[in-house]
């Protein structure tokens, strides 16, 4: 369901030229590297197939998705030309279907490696066997990248998620699969904090790996390992959370654009004397007489529970507190301070934009950026800006 702008309770614009120029600069930043697009999670919430339709059309040539149905939707979405690349990897009996829709997965763990050992050699793969083993092949001419059974190595180097163990990877390089490796890759458990020791850790861990697979092309860098220096780049970088503008250097100035906006309706507006109380619970009193200002977004379209009496909107340059709890299809704010003429029912509070961005609320929720996107609910008319041409 699409809602539309005079129907819906609330607009959700996404700057997708924000996102292009955020993805060109990362991918200046490590300048020596490719850059993908991690657009996981439907693009953290924005729409994959709107986001990675922009980041193609701008030159980027590889994405990464978490499940296979994610990466046959992106397929669909895309065409033929650019890399997909699925982080959950294959599971039992999924395999075909990565082949059907060109997608190379990631073999996180023993199991998922034999699996795919076991497909490449029983399946018959275009090209196989023609002096380039079964690594990736290209349809000569055409520049268009054929199925040929080629995935990544995802080794872990300290934080305990997926990937290889030390030693599970010492025993697949006694006996190599017959796997054409895309890249090997691990992934940072800490790289939002720059100084935290367990990076360099981390990436020496890596570089060992890396010596073992000499050719191989190597990742270890999302958005905050981009900028902890070029020692991480590596060959490929995988952000995600700094195309949409989530600060991938926490306390330091945001170098991204910001992506969303969100502007919700007002629905009501009210007298209240002093001592009277607002929503749920009755967990706001006032402490003076005032306005207030009911709008149509609450928890159910990701306005965190969390974000009661937290935060502001802002209406007419104004910022506005937000009173009482968040209820799952409403939020109140003290509109008090603002002019009677600009706080009426079908104006609009920005919940966020540029002044209060997604960093801000995750903070007053008392959670992270990624999550604050993640959350923000389909009930929005979503409105999409791109000037670039597609
Ligand atoms: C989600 C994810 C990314 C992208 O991370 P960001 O912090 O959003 O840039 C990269 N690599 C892996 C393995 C991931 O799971």
């Amino acid at each position: 369901m699409t809602y539309s702008a005079d129907r819906a309770g609330a607009t959700l614009e996404i700057d997708l030229d924000a996102i292009v120029a955020n993805w060109r600069r990362l991918a200046e930043t490590a300048a020596r590297a490719q850059c993908a697009a991690v657009v996981k999670a439907d693009a953290y919430g924005l729409g994959a197939a709107k986001a990675a339709a922009a980041l193609a059309a701008a030159g980027c040539g590889m994405f990464f998705v978490a499940t296979l149905d994610e990466g046959i939707a992106l397929r669909q979405a895309l065409g033929r030309a650019p890399e997909i690349a699925v982080l959950n990897g294959p599971l039992s009996g999924t395999a075909p279907e990565f082949a059907a829709h060109n997608l190379i997965p990631l073999l996180n763990e023993p199991g998922q490696i034999e699996t795919w050992s076991q497909f490449v050699e029983q399946a018959p793969l275009p090209h196989r066997g023609r002096g380039r083993g079964p690594g990736h092949q290209d349809w000569e001419g055409e520049g268009i990248r054929r199925f040929g059974g080629e995935a990544i190595l995802h080794v872990d180097t300290g934080m305990a998620r997926l990937g290889l163990t030390q030693a599970e990877f010492d025993s697949l390089m006694q006996a190599p699969p017959p796997i054409g490796w895309r890249a090997v890759m691990s992934h940072l458990a800490c790289a939002d904090e720059s100084d935290h020791a367990h990076n360099e850790i981390q990436r020496a861990r890596f570089a060992a790996v890396c010596e073992r697979l000499p050719g191989t092309p190597a990742s270890l860098a999302a958005s905050s390992g981009v900028f902890l220096g070029p020692s991480y780049h590596f060959d490929l970088v995988r952000p995600g959370a700094a195309l949409y503008g989530v600060n991938p250097a926490p306390g330091k100035p945001n170098p991204m654009r910001p992506v969303v906006r969100l502007q919700a309706r007002i629905l009501q507006v009210r007298q209240i004397d002093s001592g009277e109380s607002v929503g749920y619970g009755a967990a706001h009193l006032m402490d003076r007489p005032g306005r207030l200002a009911t709008v149509a977004v609450g928890y159910a379209d990701g306005w965190l529970r969390s974000l009661s009496h937290r935060g502001y909107g802002r209406l007419a340059g104004r910022r506005v507190p937000l009173v009482g709890r968040v209820s799952m299809d409403l939020t109140i704010f003290d509109v008090s301070e603002v002019e009677p003429r600009f706080a009426h029912p079908g104006a609009t509070i920005e919940l966020l934009g540029d002044a209060y961005g997604v960093d801000d609320a995750a903070a007053d929720a008392g959670t992270i950026g990624y999550e604050m996107l993640t959350s923000l609910g389909r009930r929005y008319h979503r409105v999409y800006q791109n000037t670039a041409p597609a």
